[in-house]
C-alpha cells in the first residue's frame, strides 16, 4: 500500500499512537483557550491554579497525569480528568483511522475532522458551548474533502448536506421557540450539523440523525428520569419513562419479531403512540413552565455529542449501522 508498510505493523502502530496522544493534547489547549476567547500561542503550559510553568516531564500525554496522580507537582490542585480523556481518545482515533485506511490523503483528511469531533463534544459537554469557528472549520474541511473525491459523497450531496443539516436544526429549534417560548437545541447544533452534513452528505446525514436519537435516548432519558424522580415530578418522570420503555419495545419488537399477529402489532402501535403523545405533552409542558427560571438548561441535554459519537461511529463502521437503523426502522 505504501512505504511504511515495509516497517513492523506494531512499530508504526505505537509511532501513529505516540502522535495522536501529543496531537491530543494540542487538542486540550485548543479547548481550553477556545473556551477562554485566548489565541492559541505556542508557550509552555503552565497551571491554572498556581501558574507555575511546567517541567517537560510534567507535560508528558497521559503518562504525567498517571505520575502525577491527577495532581498539580507545585500545588497539588487536581487536574481535569478531560486531559488524559483527550489525549487517549485522539491517539485511539489516530491508530483506528491507520487501521481502516492506510497511510493515505483520506486518513489525513480524517484525522483532522475526528481531532474537530473531538474539540467540539468537549466544549459541548464542559459549557455547552460550541465555538463558530470551529465548526465553520469543520464544514470547510468536509468540503474540501469530498471536492478531492477523498470522501464517499459528491461535492453536490456535500453542499446539500451542510444546508440541509443547519436548516434542520435551526428550523427545529426555532418552532420550539414559536411553541413553547423554548429553542429545543442550542444554535451550537444547527453548527455542527452543518459541518456534519458537508463531510458526510445529505443520506449519511439523514442516518446520523436517526442514530443520534437513539444515543440520546439511551444516555439521556435515564438521567432526566432520575431528575424528575429527585424533584418530585412523578408526571415528568413516567413521561420520560414511558419514552424510554417505547424505544426498548421498538428496538425489541423489531430484533426478535415476537409479534407475529397483525392486529396485535396495530394495537400495540396505536398504544404506543397516545402514549408518547401524552408524554410529549408533558414534556413540552414542563419545557413551558420553565422558561423564566435561570436553570431551565437543564432539559436541553447537550445534543452535539451525540451527533458525533453517531458520526465516528459512521467512519468506521458504516454498512453495520445502516442494517442497524434499518431494523429499527422497519
Ligand atoms: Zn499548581
Amino acid at each position: 500500500m505504501n512505504s511504511l508498510s515495509v516497517l513492523p505493523f506494531e512499530f508504526v502502530i505505537t509511532y501513529i499512537f505516540i502522535i495522536g496522544l501529543c496531537i491530543g493534547s494540542f487538542l486540550n489547549v485548543v479547548i481550553l483557550r477556545g473556551l477562554s476567547g485566548e489565541s492559541i500561542v505556542f508557550e509552555r503550559s503552565k497551571c491554572p491554579k498556581c501558574n507555575n510553568k511546567l517541567k517537560w516531564y510534567m507535560n508528558i500525554p497521559v503518562v504525567s497525569y498517571i505520575f502525577l496522580k491527577g495532581k498539580c507537582a507545585f500545588c497539588s490542585a487536581k487536574i481535569s480528568i478531560q486531559y488524559p480523556i483527550v489525549e487517549f481518545v485522539s491517539a485511539c482515533f489516530f491508530v483506528l483511522t491507520y487501521v481502516f485506511f492506510g497511510l493515505s490523503i483520506k486518513t489525513l483528511f480524517l484525522w483532522v475532522i475526528l481531532s474537530l469531533f473531538i474539540v467540539l463534544s468537549v466544549t459541548d459537554i464542559k459549557e455547552t458551548v460550541i465555538i463558530d469557528y470551529h465548526a465553520y472549520l469543520l464544514a470547510f474541511t468536509g468540503l474540501i474533502y469530498n471536492f478531492f473525491g477523498c470522501g464517499d459523497t459528491t461535492i453536490i450531496q456535500s453542499i446539500l448536506g451542510a444546508v440541509f443539516g443547519f436548516l434542520f436544526f435551526e428550523i427545529l429549534a426555532r418552532a420550539g421557540k414559536f411553541f413553547c417560548n423554548h429553542r429545543m437545541f442550542g444554535e451550537g447544533d444547527s453548527l455542527i450539523a452543518l459541518g456534519l452534513g458537508s463531510i458526510f452528505g445529505i443520506k449519511v446525514l439523514v442516518l446520523i440523525i436517526v442514530l443520534s436519537i437513539l444515543l440520546q435516548g439511551v444516555f439521556a432519558l435515564p438521567v432526566l428520569i432520575k431528575k424528575s424522580f429527585d424533584e418530585n415530578k412523578k408526571k415528568l418522570a413516567i413521561s420520560y419513562i414511558l419514552v424510554f420503555a417505547s424505544m426498548v419495545y421498538v428496538i425489541l419488537q423489531n430484533c426478535f419479531t415476537f409479534i407475529k399477529n397483525q392486529i396485535f402489532y396495530l394495537i400495540s402501535i396505536t398504544f404506543i403512540c397516545i402514549l408518547l403523545f401524552w408524554s410529549l405533552r408533558n414534556i413540552l409542558f414542563e419545557i413551558k413552565n420553565k422558561k423564566e427560571s435561570k436553570d431551565s438548561k437543564y432539559l436541553l441535554m447537550p445534543f452535539g455529542p451525540a451527533l458525533i459519537i453517531a458520526s465516528s461511529a459512521c467512519i468506521f463502521y458504516l454498512p453495520k449501522i445502516k442494517e442497524l437503523i434499518y431494523i429499527f426502522l422497519s
